[in-house]
């Protein structure tokens, strides 16, 4: 794995205060941002995201219920505790009624969004069940206080377009309807590394088609990377912000890339947990300060290199926070990663902890609202009047 901090910037020379007063940013003062560690500089960073979301987004945290509905997954990603060649794992699919509770649960406590997330499947038989769910989560959750029913957001994978499209009507929310897939990063030989075991695999061209297809169905359209993955560079990460840019997306969900005793890349490493994590702030903050007024997850990965992590992001230019919901039973059955924080806990007190973490920044919190970005508000209103 290459010593990112150990590489020589050529950046280095630059006056960081003449960046960051800047309203663009070169690719160098991307890679020379992304590179920063020393307290002051970071400190420096970090007050200049936080100024530019209260500029650009406001001073709401939003929070998004994840609901985790299946670990069964078609396919193999390296990096992925369950993925499907990972034998050793239970299989779960929640039923229609617990996941509809579940949403309750969140409409009840004033989350105002849901997240349902799960392994990657395109059988009808899912694709069915999705829409059934989707439908009487709507019926159910339309009240006084969220007139529209709950916002959802979709993490379910690479689907053809007529099934965003079915997935959509059947939300009966098309306003605050989104949908996230990651493209992990924009190197495709390092998308290959990643995702190039035996068998049915994933294309970064599919996943990048895939965004296209959720913009032309209304979706608001999210996306985001792994940081850290081994043979990575700050270069690659830039690059990743600059696809950000060119995809128009409106939602950012990044996170550390973290190893998984399920996944096959053990051999490879894992940066170390201190840099890792500044390394991740410092892409929240840049892409905070780039892409200026998309909404950007503090991903619960955060929290495992630091039991603060997510609360920091949110210092760093994070805005939206992701409690995950989902029951103590199943949970267990779907890291990703190892490690992931809170498995043995259930929903009430993994919402405390978001709170805390709010409550621990200079933010508020968002209750009952739909929170979309301004970025995809202000394509409606251009779109509206082409
Ligand atoms: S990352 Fe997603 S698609 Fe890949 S194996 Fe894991 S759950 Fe499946």
């Amino acid at each position: 794995m290459k010593l990112w901090w150990s590489m020589e910037l050529e950046n280095g020379r630059k006056n960081l205060d003449r960046i960051l007063s800047s309203g663009s940013f070169s690719d160098g003062d991307i890679v020379y941002l992304l590179s920063l560690r020393e307290e002051k500089e970071v400190r420096a960073l970090a007050k200049r995201a936080f100024d530019e979301t209260t500029r650009q987004v406001g001073e709401n945290v939003y929070f998004r219920g994840l609901i985790e509905v299946s670990n069964i997954c078609t396919l193999n990603c390296r990096y992925c505790g369950i993925r499907r060649a990972n034998h050793a794992l239970n299989r779960y699919e929640m039923k229609k009624e617990e996941i509809v509770e579940l949403a309750l649960w969140a409409a009840n406590h004033g989350l105002g969004n849901i997240c349902l997330q799960s392994g990657e499947r395109q059988d009808e038989k899912f694709v069915d069940f999705i829409s059934e769910c989707l439908k009487e989560i709507h019926r159910k959750t339309v009240s006084e206080r969220l007139p529209n029913g709950l916002g959802i957001t979709l993490s379910l994978g690479d689907q053809e377009k007529n099934v965003y499209e079915r997935w959509a009507e059947a939300s009966g929310n098309q306003q605050q309807l989104r949908y996230l897939a990651r493209f992990e990063t924009s190197n495709e030989r390092l998308f290959d590394f990643l995702h190039s075991a035996k068998g049915k695999s994933k294309t970064l061209d599919r996943r990048l088609r895939a965004l296209k297809d959720l913009r032309k169905c209304g979706y608001q359209v999210g996306t985001g990377v792994m940081i850290g993955i081994p043979g990575q560079t700050l270069e690659d990460l830039c690059a990743d912000i600059r696809l950000f840019e060119e995809l128009g997306i409106d939602m950012l969900g990044m996170g550390p890339y973290l190893r998984s005793d399920g996944g096959e890349l053990l051999k490879y490493g894992q940066m170390e947990p201190r840099e890792l994590l500044q390394l991740s702030l410092n892409m929240i903050a840049v892409a905070r300060l780039v892409l200026k007024d998309v909404n950007i997850a503090a991903a619960t990965a955060l929290d495992v290199l630091d039991s603060n992590g997510r609360a920091k992001a949110i210092n760093f230019g994070a805005n939206v926070l992701m409690p995950n919901l989902t029951q103590a039973k199943y949970k267990s059955g779907y890291q990703l990663y190892d490690h992931k924080p809170s498995v043995e806990k259930e929903a009430s007190s993994v919402l405390e902890k978001v709170v805390q973490d709010v409550l621990g920044s200079h933010r508020k919190i968002a209750w009952n609202l739909s929170g979309s970005s301004p970025h995809w508000r202000k394509r409606q209103i251009s779109n509206s009047g082409r």
